[in-house]
């Protein structure tokens, strides 16, 4: 039997003691709410006190918490196996989500490397371009080309081609592998992109002959600053990298599975990457996994080479309990109309945003699909922000000059507009 819950007052205790939380000091520990459940899109506190979910758990928990079909599927998969190993053995769960990848992702893109989180499938994907051209005969193509304001994860490699000044170069800039920036994209989503808005990424295309690919959140910069940006500029990034013989790596972990209104942002600008990076979503919220695609040209290209294989195996990778409820997910996500419910979110959040925008302290109001975002001019304290919402039961956590919401495509249209009328209440408490 498991051991009784612990009282609120010792779990804090202890949690401060021992429990170390995301870009948090252990010695100052911020504020913390325990959390005893979840259902739909409420989150019960220790207390009692129910919030409505306003960040679907870092964007993952599309259906909400203690989804039916969802727990359905892993305990069915639980009764038969949790995990086994992916190497030299092979699953239903495993092969059933690579399919439903393959087929469901833009074009071209077949073959699919399953691992653990969001960070690792970055790593995957820069593995594979670098691969791809040793086996080409042109190991000197070792550099990335970004752009300013993304966010592609926390290990080594993904930190590298995060943002310059956002990530965290400074810290370990002694250390990190130094890639190509170019300027953050400059027109928003639903504008037009000319020349010059490309000059800067094209520039650097010109100049240097050892890039192996661009790496970048089509559009939807999510952790890096939530912008919007030019389906027109993707397009003409994709062209550019086949001008210059380049690869493309898309990286969609914040913006897959419907987050902005396509199953996959890149079909906004009707391209498809060579290298494709998914996660968050991926298992609605319940278990961590991801998996990176590319094209049979790019997989033949790998293979080609003296090492003959993709060179990586995480332990866990195809974790058979992570891929059966994936794979319930998805097919839960794509069996019923959720571009309808996407695009009752987007209606929403665009009428109850929109009195924000006329506040001293907002410099910006802006939505696509089911995220809504009020940019601040100033930096917003975290802990303070995240009581009041906490005070008028909603769970939003601000980062940056962000007050932003990505709720579960399940949420009603009541409390969705709870949600952002508390959004906007907090930004006028903030500089009206
Ligand atoms: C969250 C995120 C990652 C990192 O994923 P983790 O699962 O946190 O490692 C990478 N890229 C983008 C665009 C993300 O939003």
């Amino acid at each position: 039997m498991p051991s009784p819950p612990l009282p609120t007052d010792e779990l804090l205790q202890l949690d401060r003691q021992h429990a170390w939380h995301p870009y948090a000091s252990a010695v100052e520990p911020p504020a913390v709410y325990p959390v005893v459940a979840a259902r739909g899109v409420r989150l019960q506190l220790a207390d009692g006190r129910e919030l409505i979910d306003g960040t679907s758990s870092w964007w993952s928990a599309l259906h909400g918490y203690n989804h039916p079909v969802l727990n359905a599927a892993a305990h069915d998969q639980l009764a038969r196996m949790s995990n086994v190993m992916f190497g030299g053995l092979t699953h239903p769960a495993a092969v059933k989500l690579c399919t439903l990848l393959a087929r469901l992702t833009p074009a071209a893109l077949n073959r699919v490397f399953l691992c653990d989180s969001g960070s690792v499938a970055v790593e995957i994907a820069i593995k594979m371009a670098l691969q791809f051209w040793q086996a080409q005969g042109r190991a000197d193509k070792c550099r990335l080309l970004t752009v300013r304001s993304g966010y592609h994860g926390d290990t080594f490699m993904a930190m590298s081609v995060c943002d310059p000044v956002d990530g965290m170069h400074q810290l370990f800039g002694g250390i990190l592998p130094r890639h190509y920036f170019a300027d953050k994209p400059s027109p928003r989503f639903g504008e037009t992109c000319g020349e010059h808005d490309l000059a800067s990424l094209r520039q650097v295309l010109a100049a240097h002959d050892d890039i192996a690919a661009v790496i970048i959140e089509p559009i939807v910069q999510g952790a890096g600053g939530m912008h919007f940006y030019s389906a027109d500029y993707l397009r003409g990034v994709r062209e550019l990298c086949d001008r210059h013989g380049v690869l493309l790596i898309c990286d969609e972990i914040a913006t897959g599975f419907g987050r902005t209104g396509k199953l996959f942002a890149c079909e906004h600008a009707g391209i498809s990457p060579d290298i494709l990076c998914v996660g968050k979503a991926i298992t609605g919220g319940y278990l961590s996994l991801a998996a990176t695609l590319c094209t049979d040209a790019v997989a033949a290209g790998i293979c080609g080479g003296g090492a003959g294989a993709l060179m990586h195996g995480p332990t866990f990778m195809g974790n058979p309990l992570a891929c059966a409820i994936a794979c319930a997910s998805i097919e839960l996500l794509i069996s019923q109309p959720w571009q309808r419910a996407v695009a009752a979110i987007e209606n929403r959040l665009r009428i109850e945003l929109e009195p924000a925008r006329e506040f001293q302290g907002v410099a910006d109001v802006r939505v696509l699909g089911a995220i809504g975002v009020i940019e601040m001019k100033n930096p917003i304290a975290v802990a303070s922000v995240q009581d009041r919402f906490v005070q008028r039961g909603l769970w939003v956590r601000p980062f940056g000059n962000l007050i932003y919401t990505m709720p579960p495509f399940i949420i009603d249209d009541a409390d969705l507009t709870t949600l952002a009328r508390g959004m906007v209440a907090v930004a006028a408490e903030l500089g009206a």
